[in-house]
């Protein structure tokens, strides 16, 4: 049995404690906020970090019971700069869940597995320090801020009156490209729905080095939420508005090392977020369960524990996640011109069905890229193994 510190209660940080306090380890989380807490997303699940929360106790009955009123999405859908739609009715549904009820439901999981928890800030997580004395290892989810953050997400929650043109949008994530910002989106995905209103998640995404005059993200969420044609389709119902909040995003970070000096990396913290569509809640639930795999086995090897976590957390990064941002990198690279991604939503539109579900599939999280490589050409498949 290993003494553990892990600092950061958010998926990945309350994800690596559930599994393992029940593998038998003493683990102690550390987070700053006070939970439940707020943490500005888009509150996609896909359906493989639906799959992840199954296995932290957290199935989709579950969820349902825990957070009534939580968007089921069936639909996915892309929206070119030329306005071209691909959609695609989903084969795995996914879910849309604020995350102060999400990463609530997560910490308790870990707290009744047998972590506890403390409520304060961490300066630094160095090994040397006096404050660290008695853990065998130290874990970083610290998230983003913790990390070298490249991009930058804003938010706004719209509450809209239910209506047939409102309630179309109910079951359906969109992500919306445009011609300014070349590796950016926007997104509308519904949170919450009940009789009378729907909540929906509205936002942008965009790499700093795309931002520039007239082009930060404040410009690009405001001219998303007045001229793309599903936020106008909205806007006649609206009844409420809450303040646009901006979290930086680490995307594309998947050849940094995660072990630094010892402490053990996961989550944004060792930026796993997708570098192509942001999402990071999957892959910190899924680097919580490696890590915590890698710990329960290095203590089985008995020596050397700090060294043997170090070596097997690296390894399984670069069988399980490593390849699937390396493809999702080079899937932004190819689609980062506006012809390009005209092309691509074009070619999905009058391609075969199965291209356009494994394109689907990958984005929007139900499959992985694995499953679109499978079929791409050799010389595709070497760029990104
Ligand atoms: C605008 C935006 C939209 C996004 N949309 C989506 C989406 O729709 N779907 C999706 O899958 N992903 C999305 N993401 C990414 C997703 O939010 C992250 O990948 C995910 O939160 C990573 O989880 P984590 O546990 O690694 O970090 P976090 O969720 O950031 O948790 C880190 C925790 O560490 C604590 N902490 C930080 N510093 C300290 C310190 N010094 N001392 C103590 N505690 C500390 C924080 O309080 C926090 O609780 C989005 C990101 C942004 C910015």
């Amino acid at each position: 049995m290993a003494c553990i510190a892990i600092v950061g209660a958010g998926p990945s940080g309350a994800a690596a404690g559930r599994h393992l306090a029940r593998r038998g380890h003493a683990v102690t989380l550390i987070d700053r906020a006070r939970f439940p807490r707020d943490k500005t997303c888009g509150d996609w699940l896909t359906p493989i970090a639906l799959a992840e929360l199954a296995q932290l106790g957290l199935d989709e009955p579950a969820l349902e019971a825990r957070v009534p009123g939580h968007a089921l999405v069936q639909r996915t859908t892309l929206v070119s700069p030329d306005g071209r739609r691909s959609e695609q009715r989903s084969t795995r549904p996914g879910r849309c869940i604020r995350r102060e009820h999400l990463d609530a439901l997560v910490l308790a999981q870990a707290l009744h597995a047998g972590c506890t928890i403390q409520q304060r800030s961490v300066r630094r997580i160095d090994r040397r320090d006096a404050e660290w004395d008695g853990y065998d290892l130290l874990i970083d989810a610290r998230g983003a801020g913790s990390a070298r953050a490249n991009a930058v997400g804003l938010r706004t929650y719209w509450t809209v009156r239910r209506h047939p043109d409102t309630e179309a949008l109910a079951d359906e994530v969109g992500l919306h490209t445009d011609a300014t910002h070349r590796r950016g989106y926007g997104w509308v995905f519904p949170v919450e729905v009940d009789e009378q209103m729907l909540t929906f998640n509205i936002g942008v995404g965009l790499w700093q080095r795309d931002s520039q005059p007239g082009a930060t993200v404040h410009d690009y969420l405001a001219r998303f939420l007045e001229q793309n044609p599903v936020t106008r389709r909205l806007a006649p119902h609206r009844l409420g508005e809450t303040r646009r909040q901006g979290y930086p995003v680490v995307l594309g970070g998947w050849h940094q090392d995660v072990v630094d000096d010892g402490v053990l990396r996961i989550g944004d913290a060792a930026g796993l977020a997708d570098p192509l569509t942001g999402d990071g809640i999957g892959n910190a639930l899924t680097s919580g369960r490696l890590v915590a795999e890698a710990i329960d086995r290095a203590c089985a090897e008995g020596r050397d524990l700090a060294g043997a976590a170090a070596r097997l957390w690296r390894r399984r990064h670069a069988e399980h996640l490593a390849p699937e941002l390396r493809r999702a990198l080079l899937l932004r690279h190819l689609l980062v011109s506006t012809t390009a991604k005209n092309l691509a939503t074009a070619a999905l539109d009058r391609g075969p069905a199965g291209w356009r579900e494994r394109l689907h599939g990958a984005v929007f999280g139900s499959a992985g890229y694995g499953a679109l490589w499978s079929r791409a050409s050799p010389a595709i498949r070497a760029l990104a193994p």
